[in-house]
């Protein structure tokens, strides 16, 4: 069974917020849609928790979860919600999207306890680029790359994430790093969430000009209607995909998601935050499984293409 939104989407995704503290403070963070100002520690999902949300979500056909944040490898205990995600029946593919900055120590364990997959974010391989736009230190990262495809978490993409003069002249020197690694690039255009109107007019690139460069190089070029319908380019010995939202009806008209708040509440859209349900309370006040199947549907009811109008 799969549960089908009023506007016929099927609901396949579950990304799950696993805590909202990150060790990097990218500037353009939208934070996945999260109410930045709310921090609330006692509000953190533990381990069973998130396991019996993903357990409710796989019984009403949820078949694909991501592990999100904040920062989700912060979580000491990843290793056992990866184990008890990964076991659930009827879950065909577990992933994670991550900084990558604490993933090598850790790669091959996350894949033996069952993670298939992982996004890494890299906007870019240069070094005080790295370190301006995330605070962080880029070898970091780029260990953390290579330990993931080494553990065989299979694919690696990286989320390059796009911004006018930043990074933009560097699409191809990352496309040769993914083609020289085994991974996949990934295009994203930025998003006017949680950053300032300021800070978006300022730095947000369509990426529109590069699809035609891309189409150009491109020995076969891939639609994937229930990936949002994002297209993917087959270039020799490395694929770029492009992930365009704003503006993009089809982003929305295809989103197959529901989200998980860190703080525990069912998220139908990454644009809103005025129509979730929280689900952590009922959850600590002994709801039975029903209860929790009945949330689920409704936050599934709730869910609507935040660009239909336009
Ligand atoms: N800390 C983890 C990480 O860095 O991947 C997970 C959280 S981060 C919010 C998840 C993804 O959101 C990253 O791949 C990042 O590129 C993307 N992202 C963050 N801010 C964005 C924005 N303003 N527009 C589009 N994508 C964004």
């Amino acid at each position: 069974m799969v549960l089908t939104d009023p506007y016929g989407r099927p609901l396949l995704n579950l990304r799950i917020a696993l805590t909202k503290p990150c060790n990097l403070h990218c500037s353009y963070c939208h934070g996945e849609g999260e109410d930045k100002n709310i921090e609330n520690p006692t509000r953190e999902m533990t381990c069973e928790e998130i396991i019996r949300i993903a357990k409710i979500a796989t019984s009403l056909g949820i078949s694909r979860i991501k592990l999100t944040g904040g920062e989700p490898l912060l979580r000491k205990d990843i290793l056992q919600i990866v184990k008890g995600i990964a076991s659930l029946q009827g879950l065909e593919e577990l992933s994670m999207t991550t900084n990558g900055t604490l993933i090598a120590p850790i790669a091959k364990e996350l894949h033996a306890n069952g993670l298939k997959r992982v996004n890494i974010s890299l906007p870019t391989i240069d070094g005080e680029t790295y370190c301006k736009l995330t605070g962080g230190r880029l070898d970091d990262v780029l260990e953390g790359v290579k330990a993931a495809v080494e553990a065989g978490l299979n694919p690696v993409k990286l989320n390059m994430l796009i911004l006018r003069d930043v990074n933009d002249h560097q699409i191809f020197e990352m496309i040769d790093f993914a083609r020289e690694t085994g991974a996949i690039l990934q295009l994203i255009e930025l998003e006017p969430i949680n950053i300032s109107w300021e800070y978006y007019s300022a730095y947000y690139k369509p990426l529109d000009e590069y699809e035609e460069m891309l189409k150009q190089k491109a020995l076969k070029v891939e639609n994937r209607r229930f990936m949002q319908n994002r297209r993917i380019y087959h270039l020799p010995n490395v694929k770029v995909e492009v992930v365009h939202p704003i503006e993009n009806t089809d982003f929305c008209q295809n989103c197959t998601r529901l989200r998980v708040t860190s703080d525990g509440k069912l998220k139908p859209c990454l644009m809103r935050n005025d129509n979730t349900i929280d689900i952590l309370t009922p959850i600590r006040k002994g709801a039975k499984d029903e209860e929790l199947i009945a949330l689920f549907k409704l936050a599934n009811q709730r869910r609507q293409p935040y660009n239909k109008n336009k």
